[in-house]
């Protein structure tokens, strides 16, 4: 077997780091350290000076001239054109043994230096040197890996022995792999870390440093032990709860460290995962922030479910828009779907017949419920579609049957429907109060069709400060006129005819709006709507035209009106309503009185 003599002649190719520290532990091992080549003059100075008496090379073929035993020491990607240009000079022979300490590669890049008839070898230490050290000690019983053929392991095996250290072979197609071990090894092992030094500073721990050589080693001594059954704490005990209070708390006091906190939880979770299959997986990564939104509606039924769903995008800081309806879904709200894109980014759509609004019973029975094309209008909205569907059942919502905490708005839902209809918006306004704290939206919309429910919405929101901006949407009609409604289905041919008299009174009053330039005649637009109406089968509960701000009653001439519309076509009770003064520009008005501005008008 052919080894590594220390008698040899020693040429160190690239006087970093390893190459300095493999040199003084070579000439401690009694190797003849006779040329320096390649590398800075500077840093081949200054091994020259550690070692004294060798000579530096400018051109580092003029060191592999003067010697046998070559160490290729430059970093990885100056490997392959140095190994070129050695090559092209015609330097290497059958004198040579040539090693080079590049991880990454295995011995090809040496091919040129094997044909000349050199010995080749790839060798490298699982030790890290971050600054350049002479201390010979530091290589002592390091592991390399050894990469060579069969007849050129045994120089280098020796070499390594020489050097204080082990071989252990890695395949030439494995040097990659290996690299990325070693990468993940010290790279991410300094990275977590330092993070973790950040966060304990944050924390104020005084001594972070003693405080984690004592946990690190001990992590290391279970890891290297006991691999992944080493691993405890939240991940493995799929604690989605402290993970989250550790991403809130390190979001609020160093922002910085989160992505690289989020990332080695992710890791961690990726490796439990492998020996450990109970672990949740999807559901800790979607927390943890690494779900994309859904593609189609994803459907969540259960409250803890749609806060686990939407965490991790509010802790991204995308704007959830909350679009909440009871469902037996039509144009009108999908175009509420539509109009809530615009205002931000995650859209949830809620679906829940809230009994707590309805004061008839017979009505609440009689509520079409058609959650199965629900669904599917929502997903035929294709990019328009809402990315989470809500649908609690009764027991989510109310668990303990009628709360005892209800919102009660006064003033703006005492008239109109709220003069007819006992306690409807305090139900809304509960029901409303509860989806807020459940969802978290950022923006709620609502369509100008309920428009008193959106002004009770909208004082509710200001009265308790809730941090939810109300946008309000136009009305969406049937080419007839007949503004959507989920109660039209309960409509037969004869019954639909008779409620276009709702979008034909307010029409008539529109126009007779038009005609004075001092403001609106209340008296002769409701009076207008009203002949309508009477002509109609159309069962009158109210026509009333009302300040649309405060919501109450308005006469004589105003600049701007609500005029509101509520009757029955059969047993089904119908509304409807249109906003007469700025005629030419209803979304403005609607703007300046919900105070969305702009955003209304889109
Ligand atoms: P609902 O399912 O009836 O509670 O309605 C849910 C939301 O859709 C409420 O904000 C309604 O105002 C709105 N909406 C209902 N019908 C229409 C319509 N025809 N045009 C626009 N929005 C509507």
């Amino acid at each position: 077997m052919t080894t590594s003599s220390p008698a040899r002649r020693v040429a160190i190719i690239g006087p970093g780091r390893l190459g300095t520290l493999m040199a003084v532990s070579l000439r401690r091992s009694g190797y003849r350290i006779v040329a320096i080549g390649g590398g800075s003059e500077t840093s081949r100075d200054r091994l020259a000076q550690t070692l004294s008496g060798v000579h530096t090379y400018d051109d580092p073929g003029d060191a592999v001239r003067a010697a046998e035993l070559v160490i290729l020491a430059v970093p990885d990607r100056a490997l392959e054109p140095l190994v070129r240009a050695l090559a092209v000079a015609d330097v290497f022979s059958a004198v040579h043994q040539l090693v080079h300490v590049a991880g990454i590669f295995g011995p090809e890049v040496l091919a040129v230096a094997a044909k000349a008839g050199a010995q080749v070898a790839a060798c490298h230490p699982a030790v890290s040197v971050p600054t350049v050290v002479t201390d010979p000690d530091r290589l002592m019983n390091a592991a390399w890996a050894l990469t060579a053929s069969p007849i050129n392991r045994g120089f280098a095996t020796a070499l390594i022995h020489d050097l204080g250290g082990t071989a252990y072979l890695v395949e030439a197609n494995r040097r990659v792999l290996y690299h990325a071990a070693l990468t993940v090894a010290s790279n991410a092992t300094a990275a977590a870390l330092v993070t973790a030094r950040r966060l304990l500073a944050a924390a104020g721990v005084a001594d972070a440093h003693q405080f984690l050589t004592a946990l690190a080693t001990s992590s290391v001594a279970h890891a290297v032990r006991d691999g992944v059954a080493g691993v405890s704490g939240p991940v493995v005990r799929g604690d989605v709860e402290t993970l989250g209070r550790h991403a809130d708390a390190i979001l609020a006091d160093v922002p910085d460290c989160y992505q690289a906190y989020q990332a080695f939880t992710a890791a961690t979770v990726h490796t439990v995962v492998t020996a450990n299959p109970s672990v949740d997986a999807p559901r800790l990564l979607a927390h943890l922030g690494h779900a994309d939104l859904p593609g189609q509606p994803q459907l969540l039924t259960c409250a803890d479910a749609l806060r686990d769903a939407l965490a991790p995008h509010r802790r991204h800081g995308r704007r959830i828009v909350l679009v909440p309806t009871m469902g037996a879904l039509h144009a009108g709200h999908l175009a509420l779907v539509r109009q809530a894109h615009r205002h931000g980014d995650v859209v949830v759509v809620s679906i829940f017949v809230n009994p707590l609004q309805f004061e008839n019973p017979d009505d609440l029975a009689a509520y079409p419920q058609t959650l199965e094309t629900d669904l599917q209008q929502l997903a035929d909205l294709c990019d328009a579609a809402p990315h989470f569907v809500f649908v609690p059942d009764h027991v989510q919502m109310y668990p303990n049957g009628r709360p005892q905490t209800q919102v009660v708005v006064s003033t703006v839902s005492e008239t109109l429907c709220g003069a007819h209809r006992a306690g409807h918006f305090v139900g809304v306004a509960t029901v409303v109060t509860k989806l807020f704290a459940l969802v978290g939206c950022d923006v709620a919309v609502f369509g100008q069709k309920d428009f008193q429910q959106a002004a009770v919405i909208r004082q509710l929101v200001a009265d308790l400060n809730l941090p939810v901006t109300v946008v309000v949407a136009p009305t969406v009609r049937a080419s007839d006129g007949l503004a959507w409604s989920s109660r039209n289905e309960r409509l037969g041919v004869h019954e639909r005819a008779v409620a276009l008299g709702f979008s034909r009174a307010l029409a008539v009053a529109a126009t007779t709006s038009l005609g004075l330039r001092e403001g609106v005649d209340v008296a002769a637009c409701v009076g207008a709507a009203r002949q309508v109406l009477d002509d109609s089968d159309v069962v009158v509960e109210y026509v009333a035209a009302v300040d649309p701000v405060t919501l109450q009653p308005v006469s004589g001439t105003v600049a701007t009106a609500l005029l509101a519309i509520a009757g029955y076509v059969g047993d089904v009770r119908l509304i409807d309503n249109v906003l007469l003064g700025d005629r030419v520009d209803e979304q403005r008005l609607i703007a300046a009185v919900f105070g969305s501005g702009k955003e209304a008008d889109d």
